[in-house]
């Protein structure tokens, strides 16, 4: 039979353990002791589920307390000077990295955090400065390895390999990716020989900074390292594992690299295949094939499987050949066990953790099989799929006459922008540098509870409306207070600007314990597009109106755009992406319509998560953005020329695909700049922003509260490359995570801002 292996687990717990000892730890209610305790217990469960699921080769060093590329960081001594006087304590210091620290005197701001490749995980940005020493500092993989063995699990330890780590590494000074790269690697050489001294046979380098672009340059520099790394007297072979892509360009340098086993995905690396019949592989090394999808919730289809894996065999014979999944199952939950409310039928299309290694090990005995079409693990599999195409809803005739005829075509508002403009300014006569916030208001802990009390059917629908009515009002009565022109009704009623609508729109599916770690002790639950999307009926619009009710000023209609959406949920794969944003942007387009007829003018879509699906490699931009930017216009093609159309991002990296921005064809984007340190303001400076723009003018997530001051010195900056009949005063986004005292004192200073401002002009 093959061997089955996974290339990483999921470790925030099935019941996210983790994320409460590791809350409760930075509260103080639990001790470092008890929360160490939690994650040996965590990572025991881990390796013995995997083990009992007939996995042979388990990983280890693949748990965290917070991510492990900060653990790797502070593994090879990447610790910035602002750490450096902090207890050395491996907990204490990695939390503060994560997490910023401020105690006794003591204050050093956290490492940036970024999205991991295209998935919503997001790491922290390791941080090199001059007075970094690189060097092997502690020894984490070892502890886990010899404990791991101490349980009887013979496991792979698993490490960022040094081109990735390098790669995503910011260097803060003089120092770079070449001047420490001779240290690092020696480092890695220690670990790596200490591993073999403890027994380690194989030591896993993931680097799925390979499946992006690379260019000769770097190709150079990566052969480098691993040939700097190789260590024959080590006793330990090394797993290069790719993953969220294809490495194909780099086959052949993979080939002649002197490492032992090479990984790669054959699920998101569509070409893998054909690039491998091609190249072949070399004889004297162990393939890892990733076949199954370890970042979506699908259950497999064993008979496509099956015919990949008779592709790969014959290629590379089967001693040599290890079965994986595509990536770590990370970005995956758990298991199904908890899902009780979900049909048969539904449960047989869905395949969390758990039950992705069930998959690999019955493909493996498969595998094996001569007769396997007759197998009954087959034929189950084939049952479940066949039922799952025939869950309801799936297909929605009705949804499908309407997108059919969409196909291949582009859509475009009339009339052009400056046009528009002309009308919309003479209907809503807003003021020079009109102020605004982004949507949300504080979420308070009494709206929290209200919500849930709600949902559990404590309260009536009667008073849960009344209420969030109550609160509504308030804040637009605040808002009038402070001087803003244009309103907001601040979101009281969403949990979460994809969830809400995803509740309210037919074809998502919720689990009831889908959790899937986003960043540190944060968690998520992403919706399920399980069937196709339609609106049964409007879904903001009272809410809206009853706002606008409330004031003579024009409050804002607010919506999440179909690519955010799509972008935040689990998505389908037996329909294309193409089609399912068409269906979502036709939803979503029916919203705009609804509100517009009932006389909203100014329309805010939200596409808060457009940038960060871009895909890895440069030459399918184009593609992705065009699919992208064509849903975002569909939801806004019918409306009046005098109906404004805002956007929103949360980004500040934007130079790149400003044309793309461009093309949205909104009237308005506001976006983030101030977290970024107004990094905008550099790039609008070279791609000058041809709309009307509102770059965030303070950072929300900072606890200090700007001064007027501040803000207009922003404010100053930004006129620098922003016409000033088109500079929108804005916070960055984000105020519902705020308490209602800041977010107060802040607007009202950037509304005084504003106003002095005006008087120059
Ligand atoms: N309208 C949303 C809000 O203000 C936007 C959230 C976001 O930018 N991610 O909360
Ligand atoms: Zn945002």
């Amino acid at each position: 039979m093959l061997t089955v292996t996974t290339i990483g687990y999921p470790r925030i717990g099935k019941n996210r353990e983790l994320k409460k000892a590791a809350e409760r730890y930075f509260q103080g209610s639990v001790t470092a002791d008890e929360l160490l305790q939690e994650g040996k217990n965590l990572r025991w469960q881990h390796w013995q589920k995997q083990h009992e699921k007939g996995i042979q080769s388990v990983p280890s060093n693949d748990f965290s307390y917070y991510d492990t590329l900060l653990d790797t960081a502070f593994l090879f001594g990447m610790i910035p000077e602002r750490f450096r006087s902090l207890p050395q304590d491996p907990i204490i210091r990695t939390f503060a990295m994560a997490r910023g620290y401020e105690k006794n005197g003591h204050k050093a701001k956290a490492l940036a955090m970024k999205k991991w490749f295209t998935t919503n995980y997001h790491y922290m940005v390791p941080e090199v400065d001059d007075s970094s020493t690189i060097g092997l500092m502690g020894h984490k993989p070892l502890t886990e390895f010899k404990e791991a063995l101490a349980y009887g699990f013979h496991t792979r330890p698993v490490l960022p390999g040094p081109y990735t780590l390098l790669r995503l590494t910011r260097f803060s000074g003089k120092t770079s990716a070449q001047t420490i790269a001779a240290p690092l690697i020696e480092a890695y050489r220690k670990l790596i020989r200490a591993l073999g001294a403890a027994g380690a046979t194989w030591v896993q380098l993931d680097e799925p900074c390979l499946v992006t672009d690379v260019s000769e340059e770097d190709q150079a520099f990566f052969i480098s390292l691993y040939e700097s790394l190789a260590d024959p007297d080590a006793g330990v072979s090394l797993q290069l594992q790719t993953y969220f892509g294809d490495a194909s360009p780099l086959l052949k340098t993979l080939y002649a690299l002197p490492v032992q086993g090479i990984g790669l995905d054959f699920v998101e690396g569509i070409s893998t295949i054909t690039s491998l019949e091609q190249e072949g592989f070399p004889e004297d090394k162990i393939l890892t094939a990733g076949i199954i999808n370890g970042r979506n919730i699908w259950r497999n289809n064993y008979q496509k499987s099956l015919a990949l894996l008779r592709r790969i065999a014959a290629i590379v014979s089967s001693d040599r050949l290890v079965l994986a999944p595509s990536c770590s199952l990370l970005h995956l939950p758990y298991s199904l066990g908890p899902e009780t409310d979900l049909s048969p039928e539904t449960l047989g299309a869905l395949a969390f953790a758990e039950e992705k290694l069930e998959e690999l090990t019955e493909i493996a005995t498969l595998f094996g099989e001569d007769k396997a079409e007759f197998h009954p693990l087959f034929l189950q599999n084939q049952q479940r799929l066949e039922q799952a195409a025939r869950i309801p809803g799936r297909v929605l005739p009705d949804v499908r006459r309407k997108t059919e005829p969409l196909k291949g075509q582009g859509f475009r508002r009339f009339p052009d922008e400056a046009t528009r403009r002309a009308s919309q300014s003479q209907r809503l006569k807003l003021p020079l540098f009109p102020c605004t916030t982004i949507g949300s208001f504080p979420q308070t802990a009494d709206i929290r509870s209200r919500r849930r009390a709600f949902k559990n059917g404590d309260i009536s629908m009667e008073e849960y409306t009344s209420f969030i009515q109550q609160r509504i009002r308030d804040t637009i009565l605040l808002q009038e207070s402070m001087g803003l022109d244009v309103l907001v009704h601040g979101e009281f009623e969403r949990n979460d600007m994809v969830e809400f609508f995803g509740e309210q729109l037919e074809g998502f599916l919720f689990t009831k314990n889908g959790w899937v770690q986003s960043y540190g002790t944060r968690c998520v639950k992403p919706p399920v597009l399980l069937g196709d999307v339609n609106r049964p009926r409007p879904m903001t619009v009272d809410t809206w109106q009853f706002a606008q009710n409330c004031t003579e000023k024009p409050v804002k209609g607010m919506l999440t755009g179909p690519v955010t959406i799509l972008n935040w949920s689990f998505v389908r794969e037996d329909i294309s992406q193409q089609d399912c944003l068409f269906q979502l942007a036709l939803a979503i387009r029916d919203e705009v319509l609804d509100l517009e007829a009932r006389g909203c003018a100014i329309i805010q879509i939200d596409e808060a998560a457009l940038r960060e699906k871009l895909p890895l490699k440069k030459n399918q931009w184009e593609s992705y953005l065009t699919a992208a930017v064509n849903a975002f216009r569909l939801c806004h093609d019918g409306v009046r020329p005098d109906t404004q159309i805002h956007t929103h991002m949360c980004y500040s990296e934007f130079g790149d695909i400003l044309d793309a921005i461009d093309t949205l064809d909104a009237d308005v984007i506001t976006i983030e700049a101030s977290r970024s340190a107004l990094s905008l303001v550099d790039q609008l400076r070279q791609h000058p922003y041809p709309r009307d723009i509102g770059p965030g003018v303070y950072d929300i997530h900072s606890p200090q509260v700007p001064d007027k001051n501040e803000i207009l010195h922003t404010l100053q900056v930004l006129l620098d490359v922003i016409d000033p009949k088109r500079l929108w005063v804005n916070p960055d986004c984000g105020l519902k995570t705020r308490r209602e005292e800041e977010v107060n004192a802040a607007l009202r200073a950037m509304v005084t801002a504003a106003h002095e401002l005006r008087q120059d002009f």
